[in-house]
């Protein structure tokens, strides 16, 4: 682990080391934070004095203090009075989106303040700043739930890039609608009318080694269920034989149901349009379907579109402000002022926050994903939005930190390595500054981000965040 200089304490080492048992071998690469409360994200009980043993990316040993010897020459880092948990998993991001106002010219038309090739340009140059904001913000993995095939090289880039969450990703949405405004000849979305030709656009994306495959399955009252059905069922089959699973994005209970029984493996999205039944959720629980909620989206794009976002303390921290200030651009213009001006309406996330409550109680795998890239959605910063809207759906924090860490994990295919603090997984966790137990909101209190072995701290992550 390559620590700051502030983590060495060689006073803190030295004592340290005299309580270790035996004569202990020597790590260079090891390193140790000592004294925490671990919240490992299995769900086991918090263990005070904790020691967690690393050696290079990956943890050797995690458990009481007492239990764990440390070896001579490793680093240490003092976590007394802090709290241990697994890096954060954002499971539903698109890069080719900014999160600013300008970035969905087929949800509002803003190409003559911003030429879309303009948006895609420099969302595309912020990356590496992008990258360290998710850091920034205890996102140590995220799922790119599709874009335009360039999402392949934003995945290479992230995994060269130091300052970068691993990135898992999806190609083209495979769609039942087309989106002509985003198509600038590397288009995000595909329509697709038959299975056969979205099992030859699964072919194609294929040879890219997508994480996931993904469908739009956009359903309107008159429109052919069965037909959609079809697509994400051949979708499903195709990339099944390659080993890859189906995301499908399916927010009305018709059209998720039918999603699953045509084999989508993770719904991105909540069911929004009335409560789920008992039929639904034994499918899911029978499935093992992934449920991503993403309760934030919606009012996001309804904040920013009415001229009335406020950025939260985290987003002016750990937000782009070239982003944030789209918000403030945007609010005198005609596109904007001539919308109709309506309420916001407390009572629309009612359904979704009910529906995730009890998926959560009968045992549907949760992952905690917030669509960042949407107006309005940061890409860092607004997991904590979707984190606090979980709770407020009902979800004990144990429960909103299993799905924003073991729960992504399961999307990303990677439970193995990723989701919990054990020997054998990678190093990718959070020392934070007050208990995540008592309160969602101190996931926020960073006060180091750990990804792969490597310690950052908030300081010289908000720094590349911001360099230009
Ligand atoms: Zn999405």
């Amino acid at each position: 682990m390559r620590a700051v200089p502030a983590a060495r304490g060689a006073g803190l080492a030295l004592a340290l080391l005299g309580a270790a048992i035996g004569p202990p071998p020597v790590a260079a690469d090891g390193w140790a934070i000592v004294g925490a409360t671990l919240v490992d994200g299995t769900g086991a009980p918090p263990v005070t004095d904790a020691v967690v043993l690393g050696r290079g990316e990956r943890i050797e040993a995690a458990g009481p203090r007492a239990q764990v010897s440390l070896p001579r020459g490793i680093t240490i880092l003092d976590g007394r009075g802090k709290w241990l948990v697994p890096g954060l998993v954002d499971a539903h991001v698109h890069f080719f989106q900014s999160g600013g106002a300008y970035t969905r010219p087929d949800v509002i038309d803003l190409r003559q303040h911003r030429a879309y090739e303009r948006e895609i340009a420099l969302l595309k140059d912020a990356l590496p700043r992008t990258f360290a904001r998710y850091l920034l913000c205890g996102v140590t993995s995220v799922v790119d739930v599709g874009g335009p095939f360039w999402n392949f090289e934003v995945r290479d880039r992230a995994s060269r890039t130091q300052m970068a969450p691993r990135v898992a990703v999806a190609g083209p949405l495979v769609s039942t609608v087309a989106r002509p405004q985003l198509d600038l000849g590397d288009p995000p979305i595909i329509k697709i009318s038959t299975p056969d030709e979205a099992r030859a656009l699964v072919r194609r994306e294929l040879e890219r080694k997508p994480d996931l495959m993904k469908v739009w399955f956009i359903y309107r009252p008159g429109d052919d269920l069965a037909a959609g059905k079809a697509i994400v069922a051949a979708t499903a089959d195709e990339a099944r034989k390659a080993g890859v699973r189906t995301a499908v994005h399916a927010t009305e209970l018709e059209t998720a149901r039918a999603a699953v029984e045509a084999g989508a493996d993770v719904l991105v999205h909540s069911v929004v349009d009335k409560p789920v039944d008992d039929a639904f959720v034994e499918l899911l629980v029978r499935r093992g379907v992934v449920y991503i909620p993403t309760l934030f989206v919606r009012t996001g794009y309804d904040l920013v579109l009415s001229g009335r976002f406020v950025p939260t303390p985290a987003e002016r921290r750990g937000g782009d402000p070239d982003v944030l200030a789209t918000f403030e651009e945007v609010k005198p213009l005609p596109e904007l002022l001539s919308r109709p001006k309506r309420a916001l309406d407390p009572d629309r996330e009612r359904i979704p926050a009910q529906n995730l409550k009890r998926l959560s109680e009968a045992g549907v795998t949760i992952a905690a994903g917030t669509d960042a890239g949407n107006i309005g959605t940061l890409h860092g910063p607004s997991i904590f939005r979707e984190l606090r809207l979980m709770a407020e759906a009902g979800l004990t924090p144990a429960r909103v930190l299993a799905a924003a860490t073991a729960g992504g994990a399961r999307v990303m295919g990677r439970e193995k390595d990723l989701g919990a603090i054990a020997a054998g997984r990678l190093a990718d966790l959070l020392l934070l500054d007050r208990d995540p137990l008592a309160d969602v909101g101190n996931l926020e209190s960073m006060h180091r981000v750990v990804k792969g072995g490597r310690i950052f701290t908030p300081d010289e992550l908000a720094r590349a965040a911001a360099r230009h």
